[in-house]
């Protein structure tokens, strides 16, 4: 999935006070403007509001969630209020994004979906809401292994290091590694392997790669606050099995070239 200039042509017919931003960098389309919402979702207040924000849009990669900066001031760059350090919003994690979207992603569907949800609640909080009105968001870091365990059904950040190798291979190498599950089999042997082949179709190998390496490169497994041996539930993670992770991933790098064939102005 990536998006193209058709998805952007529909975002701005959609929300009309969203206009294109000039290009600043091959691959980047920003688009600006406001995003006015009337939104009442089920037990919490009507809210009526308006932001000026800017989406950073990759159209020259697959299955990148944009990035949102809120342009006005009105949201601090604070973790407690979900913001990154750089600015943009913590809509989630990758994966978690990824999902809500579906499989046919739009942008117009993301602003409704993630960002509009997101402005929603900053001004839950303004008006004197504590913490987080919808109980499905994790700030980025801390809450990113919550929300990979609860997506991948496992407790452990082993268990979820695990998941995410077998989803950058394809089912048939998958199944060959140990299961992430915890019950000592073979992922082939266990029905867990319906749970990774339900969440396959939602984004395409290199993009789960993408998210594996971002996990590893957040060291959860090897921090002393995490607490979890890196190999403690992982019978069976043998010298071949890495290997064979290994030898799938080169492989994978060779299958993906990014093309510039989307670029404003290419
Ligand atoms: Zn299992």
């Amino acid at each position: 999935m990536r998006f193209t200039e058709e998805s952007i042509d529909e975002l701005l017919g959609s929300w009309s006070r969203l206009r294109r931003s000039p290009a600043k960098e091959a691959g980047l389309v920003s688009v600006h403007g406001i995003l006015a919402f009337e939104l009442e979702p089920k037990g919490l207040p009507k809210i009526d509001d308006a932001y000026r924000v800017r989406i950073d849009i990759r159209v020259d990669r697959d299955d990148e969630v944009p990035e949102v900066f809120e342009l006005d001031g009105r949201i601090s760059r604070d973790v407690d209020e979900h913001v990154n350090p750089d600015g943009d919003f913590c809509l989630g994690s990758p994966l978690a994004v990824r999902l809500k979207l579906g499989r046919l992603p739009s942008l117009t569907h993301f602003v409704d979906q993630c960002v509009v949800p997101f402005l929603y609640a900053a001004s839950w909080r303004r008006k004197g809401g504590i913490g987080w009105p919808f109980n499905e968001l994790p700030h980025y870091s801390p809450g990113l292994l919550d929300d990979y365990q609860r997506l991948l059904r496992v407790s452990t950040a082993a268990s979820t290091r695990l998941a995410l190798a077998a989803l950058c291979v394809r089912p048939r190498v998958a199944n060959k590694l140990p299961c992430p599950c915890g019950c000592g089999l073979r992922l082939g042997k266990c029905s867990y392997r319906q749970h990774l082949a339900s969440l396959r179709p939602f984004a395409t190998r290199p993009y789960f790669r993408r998210i594996a390496e971002d996990f590893e490169r957040r060291k959860f497994c090897n921090t002393s606050d995490d607490q979890i041996d890196p190999q403690a539930d992982i019978p069976d993670l043998s010298p071949q099995a890495l290997d064979r992770i290994r030898a799938a991933s080169r492989h994978l790098e060779a299958d993906f070239h990014p093309t510039s064939s989307l670029l404003p102005g290419v």
